[in-house]
Parts: structure tokens; C-alpha cells; sequence
């Protein structure tokens, strides 16, 4: 197990001061903060590197595009897909999602259906409903539970021959569920349907392993990760990027062009279309050396302890409620205090130099499910510690003295 004091000195922000208080950073869920390891890498490459990629004949290109596609083999390698042209570079999950999406309303008609689950982010929901609207297919949802759950056996009851496409996130950002995705891939290969993964919440927890899981297309954003925002990247599987249509046109992603016809590069160039965020897919890989030397099992058996330690000292101030409260779940604890809005809990804890985030969390049906307008979200990483949560704790108590 890892020494988190030493963890600490490796995030320079940790040291900084909020409101005249240390910073105490519980927003994890919406992004991580970035090792010093990682932020080298970003100033190394702007100080040495920076070149366009890809057509350049000189050095610098060369190097950048080295650099570039060792960081795709790293990617590779720490999803265990099979090949890197499955590795294909996006902005971001969103990005990823669109994508897929985008390639399917060339695949449905009227009378397939799409199934995604009730604990999805907005950006997980969005897409699939204008797809819905430009194919004629219809959305089902998979529902849940109060404890926060996905209902298997609705699931179960769901599927059918129709089913072309099955969304579901391995972990759920507003509540930690972690989602029993083998099970769902499982039953939808059954019936042929084809399987999304949004795993912007469980990679900076678990390192999953596609090939094992069989998944068909596996989404992650590099900022929630330890590394920078608006990079990430889609893993699919070869027979399925292979039959998806590209998303932009642009350079890059065409093998040969004239007015009359362009024929597309091969993957991944194909869905890379225009100057990609090139330091960022770099820094992308470093972010993931730097989480693998700590170790994905300590990380994930300490953060487990920190989930349990908040739990239990939260669970102790009266009139708190926790939403999420499935025995599979990360450190992620959506919570109010009976009778008080979240955001003027959330003002509070800022003042004490404490983040958290408070609203809907971009996932609005999950708040009409328990009929409330928000939760506080308390989400920890690594480099959190008990002590930080013993300051989280005694806010919210002041927070309820003052506000009730
Ligand atoms: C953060 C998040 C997203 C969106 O990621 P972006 O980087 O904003 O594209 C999607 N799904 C889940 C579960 C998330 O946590």
C-alpha cells in the first residue's frame, strides 16, 4: 500500500489554500487534479516537442507523432484491447458517445430499440434521443432502485430481438453504483445487440479489461483520470469501427479525396478527423503510467476505506440522508441534510475550503427518482485522507446549525 503523504507531494495543488483555508478537493467525480509527473510531460512537450503530427517530414513532427502513438500503445495496453487502431483519440467521453451514436443512425430503423439505464449522465441520454428521433427507433430504460441499483430482472424482461444497442455506465457519477456490466453484455450478445460502455467513472478506479468483459465499445475521459481535460479516448472493437461510418470529415481521417469522391483512411485515422489535441494524448498516457506505479488494487482498496470511513462519520449526524447506498459502489457519497438545499450546504463547505459539487450532477432523472432537487456529492481519489474527511464532517454539522 502506497504512503498518501507522499502521494500528496506529487499533486502541487493540494498544497494551495481556499478561502484562507487549506484546500480540501472532494470533486473528484467531475475531474481529478493532475500529478506533477503529468504536468512535466505538458511543458516538455510545449518546451520541445509541439508539431503538427502525422504529414510533417521534419523532426519535431516526427518526434510528436512518435510520442503521440507510443502514448495509443500505452492506452492499449492499460485497457488490454487488442489492437491499437481500436484505440481511437475523442475529446472526451461525450465525444466518444456521439461518435457511436452518430454511426448507428446508419444501422437502425424503425422498430429497433435502444436500451440505456436510469442512472445515466446527460451526456449518456442526449445523444441516444435525437438518434432515436432520426432513426425512428425507440429508448427503453432499465430502472432502478432506492438503494440505486439497476433492476436486473426489468433488464431481463427488456431485451429482445429488437434490441440493436444497450448503454449503460460501469459506475454511475452521481451515485457510485458500480453496474453489473458483464451480466448486461452477457444477455445482449445474446440477442445480437451491441454494448456501450461509459467508463468515465470507473477508470480512474478499476483498471477494466476490455477483451475480458467483451465489450463492444468503451468510452473514458482523460481529466477524470489524473490527466488533462478534452482528450479521451473510444475503444471499439475492430468489426464495429470498421462498420461505423466516420464522424467529421476533415484531414487526417481520408485516404485518398477529389470532388467527385473521398475514400476514408484506415482505422484509426478514420474517426481522427483534423489536428487532434496531441499534447493531451501524450499527457493522456503519462496520467496512465503515473496511476499504474501506484497501483489500480491499492488505489482502489484505499479509496474503499475512505468511502467507509466518510460513510460511517456522516451517517452519525442526524436528519443526513446518502442516495446510492448499493454495496457495490466507489467513493462517491451523494447526500442533504433534511430540510436544507444542497447548494447552500455546498456554499458553506467552500467557505471552509472544502469542494464539493451540488445540483443534479447531470443525471436529472435520478433526482426526479428520489424527488429531490440535488444532492451535495462528496467524490474521493487516492490522494484524499481521513483527516480531510474529518474536516468535510464538521462542516456539514456547522452547515445544519447555521441552516436549520
Ligand atoms: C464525466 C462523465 C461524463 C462526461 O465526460 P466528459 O469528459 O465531460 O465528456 C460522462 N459519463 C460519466 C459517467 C461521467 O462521470
Amino acid at each position: 500500500m502506497f504512503k498518501v503523504e507522499n502521494i500528496r507531494k506529487d499533486f502541487p495543488i493540494l498544497s494551495r489554500q481556499v478561502n484562507g483555508k487549506p484546500l480540501v478537493y472532494f470533486d473528484n467525480a467531475a475531474t481529478s487534479q493532475t500529478p506533477q509527473q503529468v504536468i512535466d510531460v505538458i511543458v516538455d512537450y510545449y518546451s520541445n516537442y509541439n508539431a503538427n503530427i502525422h504529414r510533417g517530414v521534419h523532426a519535431l513532427s516526427q518526434e510528436a507523432t512518435d510520442l503521440y502513438e507510443q502514448a495509443r500503445y500505452k492506452i492499449q495496453a492499460h485497457f488490454n484491447a487488442k489492437h491499437a487502431h481500436e484505440i481511437i483519440y475523442t475529446s472526451g467521453t461525450t465525444h466518444g458517445i456521439n461518435l457511436v451514436a452518430n454511426g448507428f443512425s446508419t444501422i437502425l430503423k424503425k422498430g429497433d430499440e435502444i436500451i440505456v439505464s436510469a442512472l445515466e449522465h446527460h451526456s449518456n441520454i442526449v445523444p441516444w434521443q435525437m438518434l432515436c428521433e432520426r432513426t425512428g427507433a425507440s429508448l427503453k430504460v432499465i430502472p432502478m432502485n432506492q438503494n440505486g441499483e439497476l433492476e436486473i430482472k426489468a433488464f431481463e424482461t427488456l431485451i429482445n430481438q429488437n434490441t440493436k444497442l444497450v448503454f449503460v455506465n460501469h459506475i454511475s457519477n452521481a451515485l457510485g453504483t458500480i453496474n453489473p456490466i458483464e451480466h448486461i453484455i452477457k444477455k445482449a450478445h445474446e440477442v445480437g445487440a451491441a454494448v456501450l460502455v461509459d467508463g468515465a467513472q470507473s477508470s480512474p478506479h478499476i483498471k477494466p479489461d476490455v477483451q475480458a468483459l467483451d465489450v463492444d465499445f468503451y468510452v473514458v475521459s482523460a481529466h477524470k483520470m489524473c490527466g488533462p481535460t478534452g482528450v479521451g479516448v473510444l475503444y471499439g472493437k475492430e468489426d464495429w469501427l470498421n462498420k461505423l461510418p466516420p464522424y467529421q470529415g476533415g484531414g487526417e481521417m481520408i485516404a485518398e479525396v477529389t470532388f467527385e469522391k473521398t475514400t476514408y483512411a484506415a482505422l484509426p485515422h478514420k474517426f481522427e478527423a483534423g489536428t487532434p489535441n496531441i499534447c493531451g494524448g501524450i499527457a493522456f498516457g503519462a496520467a496512465i503510467d503515473y496511476m499504474n506505479a501506484v497501483g489500480f488494487d491499492a488505489i482502489a482498496a484505499y479509496e474503499h476505506e475512505l468511502l467507509k470511513y466518510a460513510t460511517n462519520k456522516l451517517l452519525e449526524i442526524e436528519g443526513l440522508k446518502i442516495y446510492g447506498t448499493s454495496k457495490h459502489k466507489t467513493s462517491v457519497i451523494s447526500f442533504n441534510l433534511e430540510g436544507i438545499h444542497p447548494y447552500d450546504v455546498g456554499t458553506i463547505l467552500d467557505k471552509l475550503g472544502v469542494a464539493v459539487r451540488t445540483g443534479h450532477h447531470c443525471a436529472q432523472p435520478i433526482m426526479d427518482y428520489f424527488k429531490i432537487p440535488g444532492t451535495v456529492r462528496a467524490s474521493f481519489a487516492f490522494y484524499n485522507t481521513k483527516s480531510e474527511i474529518d474536516i468535510l464532517v464538521e462542516g456539514v454539522k456547522k452547515a445544519k446549525m447555521m441552516l436549520s
